[in-house]
């Protein structure tokens, strides 16, 4: 078994070939549209469906084994859902990268102070990337 059909297996999921085309392309892209996705796995599976493709990452989306990045003024990104992290999103050439963030003493805050169910934390920082400075 590799990484892939593991991951898949936490999350109560089938281990399809598919399925594991898609997170190795998306652990190599890191962060990735849903066109652009389905633009290289094409090139493994040239019969998959954008329908297909759909079905499946709403799946690994719902299982939490993926996650949604929405940024500003881009198509919505998906990732393979790790630990928590912030991004760093360039408004030029709309490049995300991941970085560390101290999210514990805000989501204390959250859950003792104001009693608050934090379900989910997204923190996008916007801004323009060294190559494109
Ligand atoms: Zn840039
Ligand atoms: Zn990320």
């Amino acid at each position: 078994m590799n990484n892939f059909e593991v991951m898949l297996r936490e999350h109560n999921l089938k281990a399809t070939k598919q399925r594991i085309g898609i997170l190795s392309i998306m652990e190599m892209r890191g962060h990735i549209n849903i066109e652009e996705l389905y633009e290289k796995i094409k090139k493994s599976f040239p019969s998959i469906s954008l329908a297909t493709l759909y079905k499946n990452m709403h799946l690994m989306l719902e299982n939490k084994l993926l996650t949604e990045v929405g940024v500003k003024n881009s198509k919505t990104l998906y990732e393979i859902t790790k630990e928590d992290h912030a991004h760093m999103h360039c408004e030029k050439c709309n490049e995300v990268v991941d970085i560390d963030f101290d999210f514990e003493n805000i989501t204390d805050n959250l859950d003792n102070k104001n009693g608050f169910i934090l379900k989910d934390t997204q923190v996008i920082f916007s801004g323009i990337c060294k190559s494109c400075k």
